[in-house]
């Protein structure tokens, strides 16, 4: 989902709070707005990676070209999985509920992380593509750790053929 729209309904969704607990303090409210959409971070700095840019629209870009990409590998019955979100990991999403008994703001920013990552999964069903997204810091770790041993492998193949 674009970030517009999670501004969009985070907006509603923190305003519909205030509506039915007006007492709750602005700084909890504000938590809850701007992690429902700041959490997108994850993805500026990917780009950021990847373009060596601190553009805004150059990372627009390079998710538009994702995009592209995705749409063409489905019709092509190719399901794999696409870039690495840490933050919207089941994993970020418990540390910072935990760290909730610490401060009691953390747990209203894992609200607003929340509400947006049952924005994104609702948005992935409906687009068909809910088996692109890694929703699991362990699991990605351990399948770079396996890439990154099978990429040593395959040098050392490559270096002494004859031994193999
Ligand atoms: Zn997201």
């Amino acid at each position: 989902m674009l970030p517009k729209w999670h501004i969009l309904f985070g907006a509603i969704f923190t305003t519909l709070i205030w509506f039915f607990i007006p007492s709750m303090p602005i700084i909890y409210l504000t938590s809850i707005f701007l992690a429902s959409f700041l959490i997108d971070f994850d993805h500026y700095a990917n780009a950021l990676m990847k373009n060596k840019s601190p553009s805004l629209r150059k990372a627009f870009e390079y998710h538009d070209k994702k995009r592209e990409e995705e749409l063409k590998e489905i019709s092509k019955g190719i399901r794999r999985k696409g870039d690495f979100h840490l933050f919207h990991t089941i994993e970020f999403h418990a540390v910072i509920g935990l760290l909730g008994l610490i401060w009691s703001g953390f747990f209203f920013i894992f609200v607003g992380m929340l509400f947006h990552s049952l924005l994104d999964v609702s948005s992935l069903l409906f687009a068909g593509v809910f088996h692109r997204r890694e929703f699991f810091f362990f699991s990605w770790a351990k399948k770079s750790l396996n890439k990154t041993h099978n990429s040593f492998g395959q040098e050392k193949k490559s270096r002494n053929p004859q031994k193999y």
